[in-house]
């Protein structure tokens, strides 16, 4: 078993990509999503609606705060950006959407991704569905995991995960 703590997950969408994600919904890589999403994946960002909302607007981006929900949930149910919740339960959404785990400091609410672990080769939500699935005969959803903690209080800002 390696913990993989150093390798970066990575990042699956291109332009070309999100467009056909999208087309097989019958959705359009509107404006508003195009926005969203390059704001997104400029870097690992971790934010809610309304930090999103007024980023964009700090941009000069005239999405209003509805736009930016409307969107962010169609982005997410289409799998192109993954919805979680943060230190106080409050919804927040990551442009990565390739399977990765969440540590929050439930002091600062600060969220670093990690790579999850490998066990006989897999990730481990991707063992422990098929483990579930071969106990139960269930169908199980991709395993989300988000662990909580407490960030070292001097710790150098390894990830610019905000
Ligand atoms: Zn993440």
């Amino acid at each position: 078993m390696t913990t993989g703590m150093d390798r970066k997950p990575e990042r699956p969408w291109g332009p070309v990509e999100v467009r056909e994600v999208l087309r097989s919904r019958g959705l359009r890589y509107s404006r508003p999503r195009r926005v969203i999403l390059e704001y997104l994946s400029e870097q690992d960002r971790h934010v809610s609606a309304d930090a999103l909302y007024l980023a964009l607007k700090q941009r000069g981006e005239a999405l209003s705060l509805s736009t930016v929900y409307l969107n962010l949930g169609v982005l997410a149910e289409a799998g192109l950006v993954r919805a979680f919740s943060g230190a106080q339960g409050e919804a927040l959404y990551d442009s990565n959407p390739s399977e990765h785990y969440h540590v929050i400091c439930s002091e600062t609410g600060e969220v670093r991704d990690v790579t999850p672990p490998l066990i006989d080769g897999q990730p481990l939500g991707t063992f422990l569905r098929a483990y579930v699935e071969r106990q139960t005969g269930w169908q199980i959803d991709e395993p989300r995991v988000t662990l909580r903690g407490r960030a070292p209080r001097d710790a150098p800002a390894a990830d610019s995960s905000d």
